[in-house]
């Protein structure tokens, strides 16, 4: 039992070849994939929790490869971050992201807002608040109408130059959320320093609010504290309707998940747009 080093070894190295052969392969074609127009939009209604009308809708990254079938974004986000391909793949979604809202907000009449992913790599890019601003003014969508969705991890590293940008992007008046809000970071003082409009409440706690007393008593608690540093809340992962009475009853503005919708591809949406926008 004492060598058993060495079999172990001989075991997991062409394991680690694998992975990495893997990984190799993978981020190849993601260099490609811009250019190949492999990446996709789906979008995810927000809607108001008291009426179920539609607010504002989630942009959410796919990858379809050839080789790899639909890839969903936890499987490439990270190694689109580690090579840093995030910057010009996060531009390409803010991008058409805009470009669809102003589509909607056209053939609706109504004021449709987009959220925006944003990754702390890309958030850090120096040409960031500028790629924002060209993402808005080509499109013509008024900045009230993007939020950024950014996690608790970004705020983590606590630099002037994170506070600096979250406050240029507030005064152009772009919104900024706290997505999986409860997951991330302990200390809840970043609230009150940093220009944020609304916390997404991670579904993980939204799952269980009719089974777990004490997940509904954190949701309920998230809300209230919400409220009063003069936040909104979005509630994410609802699934089924008890939930949505819970989230009614206890006042959280906005709800996201199955129950509504799945996140559809662009002509899809478009249909759920024009049988369900009231
Ligand atoms: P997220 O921002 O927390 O997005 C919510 C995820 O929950 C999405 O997964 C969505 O499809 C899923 N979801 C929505 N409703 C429900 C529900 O009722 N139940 C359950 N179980 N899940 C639900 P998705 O699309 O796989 O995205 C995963 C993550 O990838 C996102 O988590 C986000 O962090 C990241 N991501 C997606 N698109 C982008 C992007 O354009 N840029 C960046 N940087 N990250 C992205
Ligand atoms: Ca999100
Ligand atoms: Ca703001
Ligand atoms: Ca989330």
């Amino acid at each position: 039992a004492k060598h058993k080093g060495k079999s172990a070894f001989a075991h997991f190295a062409p394991e680690m070849t694998e992975v990495s052969h893997e990984r190799l392969k993978m981020e190849s074609s993601m260099r490609r994939a811009l250019e190949l127009k492999e990446f996709e939009l789906y979008f995810q209604p927000i809607v108001q929790t008291d009426s179920g009308n539609l607010c504002a809708v989630e942009a959410l990254l796919r990858w379809n490869n050839p080789a790899m079938g639909m890839v969903m974004p936890d499987r490439f986000i990270p190694l689109a971050e580690e090579t840093g391909l995030i910057t010009p793949i996060g531009e390409w979604v803010l991008e058409e992201a805009c470009r669809a809202a102003v589509g909607w907000i056209q053939t609706t009449g109504r004021d449709i807002g987009i959220s925006v992913n944003v990754s702390p790599r890309q958030f850090r890019d120096p040409g960031f608040t500028e790629t924002v601003m060209h993402a808005l003014s080509t499109s013509g969508l008024a900045p009230e109408l993007l939020e950024l969705e950014i996690t608790e991890r970004l705020i983590l590293d606590n630099s002037i130059e994170t506070a600096e940008i979250l406050r240029q992007l507030d005064k152009a008046g772009i919104r900024l959320s706290v997505d999986d809000f409860g997951t991330g970071y302990s200390a809840l003082s970043y609230l009150k320093s940093y220009p944020f409009d609304t916390l997404k409440i991670d579904k993980s706690f939204v799952q269980d609010v009719m089974k777990e007393p004490e997940d509904a008593s954190l949701v309920r608690a998230i809300i209230n504290m919400a409220h009063s540093l003069g936040l909104r809340v979005i509630a994410e992962g609802v699934e089924e309707e008890a939930q949505t009475h819970f989230l009614k009853k206890e006042n959280c503005d906005f709800s996201q998940g199955y129950f509504y919708s799945r996140p559809l591809p662009a002509p899809e949406f478009d249909d759920w747009l024009s049988s369900n926008h009231r």
